[in-house]
């Protein structure tokens, strides 16, 4: 927070007080507000010699769909820079979620339709190399809620991290860590380059094509796109949580008759293990309940390991977009009380959680999404849920987070066109992850990990032949698209 030039000194410790304290304060304060002799509230930068570093494709955000961006660039002949405001790779995969869903289609919803996996590429190679470590349990069939998903895809979250930053490194991937993009240069509607900001100062960064994956749309917001700020879903800090018996913890909830979802698959080096477990809150004692509801404790969880909850989400309703950063603020602390107070109630109410503790937090908050940007098509939920197909799908993808309320017609599938990856108005810039898709309950589809990660496929092979055609993302011609995501394991419908 920065103090206001018109705020005494103990005015601005006050409020820095009150945030510390996760009380009320105005939102947007540290700005500087708009008034009559603006000279005094602003700071004019003199401009700055830049040093300049050059390459084909960068990708913004080495998030879920950034790093397979980044792979399926390189891996198409891109020299590449991936940049990660982070010390690692992986995004909200290895921080919000439980489960990666999915890979396949809805099959065991709809008796006699046939299981499908309809995500291949790069997303299944990344779960290849996580089963050679142990950093996942498989694709685990449901035995219980699999009108919600048939299978139960979980990860080790520090595991990912290694494995997909060393497949970066092998297929030659620059990875700019610890760095953030803070502009853009700009010719008209071409992108030239990136400013970006680290510890070594700013520098510029030239390149042919862009892909955001930053999951806040930053750079095409940076670039001029448009976009909308719904602020329509909680923010969340999911937690790893070390030293709870797996087993006591599943039979007190069948005790209570309150597994709703239950898979088994790979833990610890052994097969057939509980992988997943979901309960009615309702069963659960009274107290827990209400306490549970008002930190928004989710008790959906995942695991890879024995004496161990690889994520439990509590979530926060931010008054503001999380674009904000003095709200955001607060939420953080608030989201922090919320995990310590989460762990207080399964020690003292849920059997097999006596000894419970957080184990593992997300270093920032979770967003499920903070802008939406406009790209060329924007995908509704009636293109989700009545399985349309386009002539220019780039993927496929069968599950929505709000099954089995809305699921895609019959156990099917749906594709994503390459026009929904294509920023309005800028000539070379592409978007994969959370950022696309307005509408809220198509979004509860397309938003999903797996999607982004074969979003993230779809963007970076693209903007690899824009750079290397030299032409913007509206010349490349879909059917170039088409035979290179063939060849990089894409499967397609249409
Ligand atoms: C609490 C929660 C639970 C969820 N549960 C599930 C689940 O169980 N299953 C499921 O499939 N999906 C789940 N999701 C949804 C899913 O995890 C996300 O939608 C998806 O991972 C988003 O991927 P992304 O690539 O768009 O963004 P991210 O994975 O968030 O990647 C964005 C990356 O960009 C970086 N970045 C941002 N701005 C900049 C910048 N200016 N410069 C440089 N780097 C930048 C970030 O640090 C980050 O690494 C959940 C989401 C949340 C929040």
């Amino acid at each position: 927070m920065k103090p206001r030039a018109d705020m005494t000194r103990r005015e601005f410790s006050k409020r820095l007080a009150l945030l510390g304290a996760g009380l009320s304060v105005t939102a947007g304060v540290g700005r500087p507000a708009e008034t009559s002799s603006p000279s005094e509230n602003w700071y004019e930068e003199p401009p700055k010699r830049l040093p300049v570093r050059r390459c084909d494709v960068v990708v913004a955000g080495a998030g879920t769909a950034g790093v397979v961006a980044a792979l399926a660039a390189a891996r198409t002949g891109a020299q590449t820079i991936l940049i990660e405001r982070k010390g690692y790779p992986g995004g909200t995969v290895v921080e919000g979620g439980t489960a990666l869903h999915s890979f396949f289609n809805l099959w065991k919803a709809f008796p006699g339709v046939p299981k499908k996996q309809v995500v291949r590429g790069i997303p299944q190679e990344i779960v290849d190399r996580l089963a050679k470590v142990g950093g996942t349990s498989g694709h685990a069939e449901m035995i219980r809620g699999y009108d919600y998903d048939s299978v139960c895809t979980a990860i080790d979250t520090e595991l990912y991290k290694l494995v997909t930053f060393d497949m970066l490194v092998e297929a030659g991937v620059l990875v700019a860590l610890h760095t953030l993009v803070v502009g853009v240069i700009k010719d008209g509607s071409r992108i030239k380059g990136v400013i970006v900001e680290s510890r070594a100062g700013r520098q510029a960064i030239l390149a042919k094509a862009f892909v955001d994956c930053t999951g806040f749309g930053d750079l095409a917001a940076l670039a001029g796109a448009t976009y909308t700020e719904p602020n329509d879903y909680p923010v969340a800090n999911s937690m790893g949580v070390g030293g709870v018996n797996v087993e006591r913890f599943y039979q007190y909830l069948e005790s209570q008759d309150a597994v709703t979802q239950l898979a088994r698959g790979r833990r610890s080096g052994k097969d057939g293990q509980i992988v997943r477990v979901d309960c009615r809150l309702g069963r659960l004692p009274k107290p827990f309940q209400e306490e549970a509801r008002k930190i928004m404790l989710a008790m959906v969880t995942t695991t890879v390991h024995d004496d161990y909850f690889m994520f439990v989400k509590l979530g926060f309703k931010m008054p503001v977009s999380p674009t904000d950063p003095d709200a955001v603020s607060q939420a953080e602390l608030g989201l922090r009380r919320r995990q310590a107070k989460a762990i207080e109630l399964l020690r003292k109410y849920i059997p097999g959680c006596e000894r419970a503790f957080i184990a593992r937090t997300s270093p920032t908050l979770n967003i499920r999404r903070a802008r939406v940007i406009a790209c060329d098509y924007d995908m509704s939920l009636t293109d989700v849920i009545e399985g349309r197909h386009f002539d220019d799908d780039v993927l496929v993808y069968g599950f929505h987070d709000s099954a089995p309320r809305l699921q895609i017609k019959n156990g099917g599938t749906y594709g994503i066109p390459y026009r929904a990856l294509r920023v309005a108005g800028i000539e070379n810039l592409l978007a994969a992850g959370m950022l696309i898709t307005s509408d809220h309950e198509a979004h509860m589809s397309t938003r999903n990990t797996v999607c982004c990660m074969a979003q993230g496929q779809a963007a970076g092979t693209a903007a690899a032949l824009c750079a290397a055609k030299s032409c913007g993302t509206r010349e490349l011609p879909y059917s170039t698209l088409r035979d290179a995501l063939l060849k990089g394991g894409v499967y397609l419908e249409s």
